[in-house]
């Protein structure tokens, strides 16, 4: 089983990963394996709106919370290499409030 049909496992049909609507992802640096120099992407890798919520700089990630859309998934493929994981769900701060 390949890594993307594993997250679909552990995610459901409904292909969120316990995120939600008017979430975003925030990574705490300090808890982040790629951050501490380590080689860890997998974050990115399983972001399906990889290049836009998230990217890679200087290998290390990076969320662009304009477009992250709170699916979470980027969260519990952290949480499966990383604990505790560096990736939280918070709640998005719309330019309304
Ligand atoms: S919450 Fe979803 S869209 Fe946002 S960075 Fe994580 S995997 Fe990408
Ligand atoms: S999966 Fe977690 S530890 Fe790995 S790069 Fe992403 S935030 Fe860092």
């Amino acid at each position: 089983m390949n890594r993307r049909a594993f997250f679909s496992t552990i995610v459901g049909k409904g292909g969120r990963g316990a995120g939600g609507e008017g979430q975003v992802a925030v990574i705490d640096h300090r808890l982040c394996l790629a951050w501490d120099g380590g080689d860890c992407q997998l974050c990115f890798i399983q972001c399906p709106l990889q290049e836009t919520a998230i990217q890679l700089e200087d290998f290390k990630p990076v969320i662009n919370a304009i477009a992250c859309d709170g699916c979470g998934l980027c969260r519990l493929a952290c949480a499966t290499v990383n604990d505790p994981g560096a990736i939280r769900m918070t709640t998005a701060v719309t330019s309304d409030q």
